[in-house]
């Protein structure tokens, strides 16, 4: 069953039962209250007769039916029964007394029976007869306007409820509408994006605050990162493949060359035998990276422990300095540690100050500082530095501000996208300050300590 279906059925069984119910209580206090009343009135009319009676026994008057008829209610009659329950006699008015037997229960007011639909009810009263007997009065009464009256009240409770069951089914039809609609929407998206591949959005997402807006508005938005998530990586493919594609044509021609023309003349076979070295270099190290990269996204754990950064730094430099003889100096405040993962940290600074080398000739300065809730080190060189509307694409994987620049570095691209990996790690901020030619500052803002509950998100 749809479930449309199954919230119009429950919903308009449920009310219509809710409405039978309240119309029946109506009907049933309605009954109880007129017969009460009708009771009430019997009551006096038996109270009345008595007196009458008890007048009788005085002033002597012929005839007692007299007084009885006298009393016997409209649409009713009277009956006289002897202290044995036997009938002495009976006035009617329209009622068979004979044939309808009714019995006063134990602590009951009045018996109540019914007579081809119409309620009859009886009290009963002790009294004296003429004679001087005990006699008991039976008063009984027809309720036929009590159930004309109920009759009435029941047709117009059914035809209220048949009245009012309209709207009902019409609001619960557009109440199943309202809930379901976002969710038809959802559905048709979902389809739509299974046969076709892309990745679809509802189209009218509601502004709404209620929850199926916001599973709108949520879809879309998972949508929309999954799309751009699968063009980064689709872009992240055809980039490293590009990227790779450069150096095997290099070394495929040199190769070639070499096959064709052998080693005789040796100069050519030497450059084509370095060229072929340096492109197997670099092809190492892009694949290097990109493993890194793979690596970085999938590999989540630190391995937290108290380091000392300006140690660290010391030892980073040295290593640097003595593999490229370039000259950084460091300044500021010393002996600065924080809780961190001291070899991804080491490995950030590397790619920073690699890049520092790379991108300029004079020398690096890298200072360090104390601040409020972390330790700032910033890495300033004196080189081309980078025109303002190119740094926020700076940590994209493959961007290169020049690929001039970079042939001659043999950067590919990938360094920064794997700092800014290892920054959202190590909760490290990273600011860019530069311009062109006038070279460029790197500061890095590592906190104290990382924060346990962001790193479990990530
Ligand atoms: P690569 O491995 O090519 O250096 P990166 O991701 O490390 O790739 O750097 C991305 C781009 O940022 C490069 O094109 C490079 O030219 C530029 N860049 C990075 N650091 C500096 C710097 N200190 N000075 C000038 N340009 C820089």
């Amino acid at each position: 069953m749809k479930l449309r279906t199954k919230i119009h059925l429950i919903t308009t069984l449920l009310m219509l039962i809710l409405l039978a119910l309240m119309n029946s209580g109506v009907y049933v206090l309605y009954e109880q209250l007129a017969i009460n009343t009708e009771y009430k009135q019997l009551k006096v009319r038996g109270e009345e007769l008595l007196t009458s009676f008890n007048q009788l026994t005085d002033v002597a008057v012929t005839d007692p039916y007299i007084v009885l008829r006298a009393y016997m209610p409209t649409d009713g009659a009277i009956r006289l029964l002897d202290a044995s329950g036997k009938q002495l006699s009976s006035v009617d008015a329209s009622l068979e007394i004979e044939n309808i037997k009714l019995e006063l229960g134990k602590d009951e007011n009045y018996a109540k029976r019914e007579i081809e639909g119409t309620p009859v009810i009886m009290i009963e009263t002790p009294a004296i007869w003429i004679d001087g007997s005990v006699v008991k009065l039976q008063l009984l009464q027809r309720l036929t306007e009590v159930a004309n009256n109920a009759e009435l009240l029941k047709l117009i409770l059914i035809a209220v409820t048949t009245i009012i069951a309209i709207p009902l089914l019409l609001s619960n039809m557009a109440l199943s509408r309202i809930i379901l609609k976002p969710l038809d929407r959802l559905n048709l998206a979902m389809k739509k994006s299974r046969t076709t591949g892309t990745y679809e959005k509802i189209e009218k997402a509601e502004a709404g605050k209620d929850e199926l807006a916001e599973i709108g508005r949520t879809f879309n938005g998972m949508m929309e990162a999954l799309e751009t998530n699968y063009k980064k990586q689709e872009q992240f493919v055809s980039n490293a493949s590009h990227e790779l594609k450069t150096p095997l044509t290099v070394i495929e021609s040199y190769a070639k060359l070499l096959l064709r023309r052998g080693f005789t003349n040796e100069k050519v076979a030497q450059e084509a035998l370095e060229a072929i070295a340096y492109e197997s270099d670099r092809m190492n190290d892009l694949i290097v990276q990109m493993l890194e990269l793979a690596k970085n996204k999938e590999n989540a754990s630190l391995s937290i422990n108290q380091v000392d950064v300006s140690l660290l730094l010391e030892s980073t430099v040295s290593q640097m300095h003595q593999a490229y003889n370039r000259t950084f100096e460091i300044q500021g405040d010393s002996h600065l540690s924080v809780q961190t993962d001291g070899k991804k940290l080491k490995q950030l600074l590397f790619i920073i100050l690699d890049n520092a080398r790379k991108y300029s000739e004079d020398k690096i300065i890298i200072t360090t500082r104390k601040q409020e809730k972390s330790i700032s080190i910033a890495i300033q060189d004196f080189g081309e530095g980078i025109a303002q509307e190119q740094i926020p694409h700076l940590f994209d994987r493959f961007y290169r501000v020049s690929k001039d620049r970079n042939r001659k570095t043999g950067g590919s691209g990938l360094g920064l996208a794997i700092a800014k990996e290892l920054s959202k790690k190590l909760q490290i901020v990273i600011n860019v300050q530069s311009e062109l030619g006038g070279g460029a500052c790197f500061t890095l803002l590592i906190p104290f300590k990382i924060e346990a509950k962001q790193e479990e998100q990530k």
